[in-house]
């Protein structure tokens, strides 16, 4: 069973088809038609469409998988795929969860347990508190000795949600009352703690994979620092910046940190990174990430595959000295959110979807044409993914696939992936979780669609005359064109 929907859950089932197990979908009432229900062998409607009467049922989901002979659950990311009580719930049910121990969930799920986990290991740290704030004036001067701005932080946070920057002494108490209140209802939790906010970083992480035979290996790095409110926009492996020795050094500090809490399956050890590459740890995602799909580019495996042979009790079949890095790959996420408004989301229906193909292109998406995307669950609609030789030939095979992918009835982060990927900052590789902050405004967006559209109009002119003089472009014109000539199809595109 998949307890999840859109593209994660597609993408799961998919592999285990390939090896041969059958699968099942569970869905929400708005998800009835949706790409994951029709896959799967098997499908179970759960509830209405507010993710606490279905995704989030895990005892309902338990009861489906007895009930009907279904003996391991893949929770994807999201949901109920770190809620260490469901890990618990399953193991007790005598079923298999497609992940780690309810225990390495417990001691890694929450920001300040993680921390003391791992503070015997040697893994450098985020100066802060290490517990959570009981006393007002105690925390103001922690704050005070680590000097302004910090950062406060809800233990149980995730999704880029509850954290907020306090400049100065004078709003911290204001700031610490919504940042616990935020925390209560995000996460049934109000604990929470300082950090030093760390002015530009980049933000590292290191993809580490361990088998129930205390193998752990770590599959390289992604760089993650393209975000808005604290979360990803693009993502890329390898990073711009490590050298092979930092690699090295943080691979083997995400090692430790998965054997601190005795971890096996897939998880992310995430870090910021200064300057001066300097890292520090930040918190262990304990399940498969969003981003995981530039790590099999360029390594070739299937961590979904790695995950699924981990939970059946086999040992790894590589070993670090093994793996080697091959290209370069840059996802999108394509979010149903409007760029020009702030990044908030625009949903809508899926009026026109034509998904761009081709050498070096993934499309991982849970959705077709004609359908409603429901508002009730995240606004991430697909994952563009590329593989190149090279970095430079990465962005620019990321630009082109864009340029095909063809969304229309709502308002996507497409042209903001432009935008990245014809920026020199990115371009140069010089560039930290800043950048929309620092170079993004929503004119640029409208003056870069128009130096296309004048460059689209150029080819067009070019190519039409090249097709009266019977030049190359004529055999393609001739079984291609369509009726209304190639200038007007770019109109098309633009209205
Ligand atoms: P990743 O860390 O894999 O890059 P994100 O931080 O973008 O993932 O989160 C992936 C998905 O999981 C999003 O739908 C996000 O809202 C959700 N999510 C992650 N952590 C939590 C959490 N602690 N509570 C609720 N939702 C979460
Ligand atoms: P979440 O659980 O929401 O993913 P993280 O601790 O992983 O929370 O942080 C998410 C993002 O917030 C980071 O990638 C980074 O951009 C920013 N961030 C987190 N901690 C700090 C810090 N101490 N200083 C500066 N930025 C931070
Ligand atoms: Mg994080």
């Amino acid at each position: 069973m998949v307890a999840n929907r859109g593209e994660i859950a597609l993408r799961v089932m998919r592999t285990a088809r390939e090896m041969g197990i059958r699968t099942v979908a569970v869905y929400s009432e708005p998800d009835r038609n949706s790409p994951h229900v029709l896959f799967a062998d098997e499908a179970y409607l759960i509830g209405p469409a507010p993710s606490s009467q279905s995704y989030l049922r895990g005892d309902y989901l338990i009861e489906l998988c007895l009930r009907h002979g279904i003996d391991a659950i893949h929770p994807g990311y999201g949901f109920l795929s770190e809620n260490a009580g469901f890990a618990r719930a399953v193991e007790q049910a005598g079923l298999i969860l497609v992940g780690p121990s309810a225990i390495s969930m417990d001691l890694m799920g929450n920001k300040l347990s993680a921390k003391k986990a791992v503070s015997d290991f040697n893994i450098p740290m985020v100066p802060g508190t290490p517990g959570a704030i009981s006393d007002m004036a105690e925390a103001r001067k922690v704050a005070e000795s680590i000097g302004f701005p910090v950062l406060l932080k809800a233990a149980a946070g995730g999704g880029g949600k509850g954290m907020r920057v306090v400049n100065a002494s004078s709003e911290f108490e204001e700031q610490l009352q919504l940042a616990q209140n935020e925390a209560r209802s995000a996460f049934g939790d109000d604990a929470v703690f300082i950090e030093k906010y760390i002015g530009s970083p980049r933000h590292i992480e290191i993809q580490i994979m361990g088998d129930q035979h205390d193998n752990v290996v770590y599959l390289f790095e992604r760089e993650c620092s393209i975000q808005r409110r604290h979360q990803k926009l693009v993502e890329e492996a390898p990073s711009s910046c490590l050298t092979p020795e930092i690699r090295k050094a943080m691979g083997e500090a995400a090692v430790r940190v998965a054997k601190a809490c005795h971890y096996y399956g897939a998880g992310t050890v995430e870090f910021l990174v200064d300057e001066d590459l300097n890292y520090y740890f930040l918190e262990m995602n304990t399940r498969l990430q969003v981003e995981h799909p530039v790590t099999e580019m360029i390594t070739g495996l299937d961590l979904v595959r790695l995950q699924i042979e981990v939970a059946e009790g086999k040992a790894l079949s590589f070993k670090q000295e093994d793996l080697k890095i091959h290209g370069h790959s840059i996802e999108l996420r394509i979010c149903a959110e409007d760029p020009r408004n702030n990044f908030l989301p625009d949903i809508g229906k899926l009026e026109r979807y034509i998904r761009p193909q081709g050498t070096g292109v993934r499309v991982d998406d849970g959705y077709e044409q004609g359908m409603d995307i429901p508002i009730h669950y995240d606004p991430m609609i697909a994952k563009l993914v590329v593989h190149a030789e090279t970095r430079e030939l990465a962005m620019d095979r990321m630009i082109r696939a864009i340029a095909e992918y063809d969304i229309r009835g709502f308002a996507t982060t497409l042209p903001f992936g432009t935008f990245v990927m014809q920026h020199e900052a990115f371009r140069s590789g010089h560039f930290d979780t800043k950048f929309i902050e620092r170079y993004f405004k929503p004119e640029l967006l409208d003056s870069q669609s128009d130096e296309l559209v004048e460059i689209a109009a150029l080819a067009a002119v070019l190519f039409q005359d090249q097709v009266k003089k019977g030049g190359p472009a004529a055999a393609t014109a001739s079984s291609t064109a369509a009726p209304t000539g190639g200038m007007s199809a770019w109109r098309m595109r633009r209205s």
